[in-house]
């Protein structure tokens, strides 16, 4: 198995490198290097650059906008959004819903819908998740009742991700509640301006506002806004899980956060005045992350080589291991950036309210230590969490 990228891909990269060296808007590079979110306007803009440029949606076919390009080549381009660091697309659109809607939806929904998610015209969000089904997705209690050229869904979605923006949002309801679990399932696309929508905030451990309940009480949804056939909505959530897989390392981010680890140590100064990275035993803990980082970059690469020779295809249980370790040492490039910071870190201030003039205690990085710390937790619950990941691994790759 050849693990090294050819001329051709290392090429590519320069190019997609230089691509986002020039048109990345500057402000929203210096936000997300130090610490912030993208804006929803950060968001917004470099989805629509991207889409002039006609990268917006490279793994999409490309009738839709896609570029053709291999596995390898979405993950570098991934990567090199990751690392830039440079707003990644918005998932639930571009990863999630659209794979959906071309492979499965009507020729009118894919002209009414593609276009406006590509240039990001819709702002999509994920109503998958509820109170009580979660990890077993398959226990959806939200119904959703043909009457006439409508249905009427009423229920409840939790965790929506950034659904205080979205003009869409997709839905796994119940449609037959005597069919086996997985079978009464339909996959829906609700207006999110729809009445009976109301959407309520959850305030994070970081007192950040990223995610959402989703109530719906007797919403109407035209029939046509049903995504392929009533009750086969599992089997699309399938696929759309297993295009969740591009990038899911997250390697790009912990190489960013490394990058900057070093350059803080070496110029935040330990108790005696030395910088911090000459502490060897602080040293040895950024080596460590780096090694483990760079076993994941090998295992990725392993996926990567196998998808090249076998073509896009099944769900490869490597990607677990991606996921979990992944998560791990985003988690853990967190933890030594809280401890670079060192006191400010515990002066932390849940992120600003817009518009406050209160300046933060310390440097502005230290300040946004610890929230990013604490936004990280999230990273080993989300994308299925890496208890479930280790049930994967266990079954199908070690065969217990
Ligand atoms: C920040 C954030 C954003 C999210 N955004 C969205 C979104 O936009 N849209 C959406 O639909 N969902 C979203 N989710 C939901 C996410 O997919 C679920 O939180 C996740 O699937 C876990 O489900 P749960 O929270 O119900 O926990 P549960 O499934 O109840 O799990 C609770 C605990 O039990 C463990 N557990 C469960 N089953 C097993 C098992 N079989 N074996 C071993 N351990 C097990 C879990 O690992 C976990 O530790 C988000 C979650 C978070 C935290």
């Amino acid at each position: 198995m050849d693990l090294r990228f050819t001329d051709e891909e290392v090429a590519f990269r320069q190019e997609v490198r230089d691509f986002i060296a020039t048109n990345l808007p500057a402000e929203t590079r210096e936000r997300l290097q130090s610490g912030h979110h993208p804006t929803r306007d950060d968001i917004v803009n470099w989805q629509r650059i991207l889409n002039e440029k006609g990268w917006a949606v490279p793994h999409w076919p490309e009738e839709w906008g896609g570029t053709g390009w291999g596995p390898v080549k979405q993950y570098i381009f991934r990567e090199e959004l990751q690392s830039a660091p440079a707003p990644e697309p918005l998932a639930f659109g571009v990863y999630m819903v659209g794979p959906v809607i071309a492979e499965y939806g009507s020729e009118e929904q894919k002209k009414r819908f593609l276009p406006r998610i590509a240039n990001l015209d819709d702002w999509w969000c994920q109503g998958f998740s509820e109170p009580g089904a979660g990890s077993d997705l398959a226990s959806v209690r939200t119904t959703a009742v043909r009457d006439g050229d409508h249905y009427i869904v009423n229920g409840q979605k939790t965790w929506t991700t950034l659904g205080q923006y979205a003009d869409w949002i997709f839905c796994l309801v119940r449609t037959d509640k005597e069919a086996k679990k997985q079978s009464g399932i339909s996959f829906l696309l609700i207006d999110m301006k729809s009445p009976g929508i109301t959407l309520r905030p959850i305030v994070t451990i970081d007192g950040g506002r990223e995610v959402n309940e989703v109530f719906f009480d007797d919403v109407r949804v035209p029939a046509d806004q049903l995504v392929g056939e009533e009750n086969r909505g599992w089997d699309y959530a399938k696929f759309l899980l297993s295009n969740e897989r591009v990038g899911i390392a997250r390697i790009g981010v912990s190489k960013e956060r490394l990058r900057r680890i070093r350059e803080l140590s070496a110029s935040e100064h330990a108790s005696d005045g030395t910088p911090l990275i000459s502490d060897p035993r602080f040293a040895e803990k950024i080596a460590e992350v780096e090694i483990d980082l760079k076993a994941l970059e090998i295992t990725q690469m392993r996926v990567l080589a196998a998808e090249r020779a076998e073509g896009k295809g099944k769900p490869n249980p490597l990607s677990s291991i991606l996921k979990l370790k992944g998560s791990q040492i985003q988690q853990r490039t967190t933890e030594l950036l809280m401890e670079i910071a060192g006191p400010y870190a515990l002066a932390y201030e849940p992120e600003r309210e817009e518009g406050s003039n209160e300046p933060p205690i310390g440097p502005e990085w230290a300040g946004l230590s610890a929230s990013t710390y604490f936004n990280a937790r999230k990273v080993s619950i989300y994308g299925g969490s890496n208890e479930i990941q280790r049930n994967i691994i266990a079954k199908a790759i070690l065969g217990l």
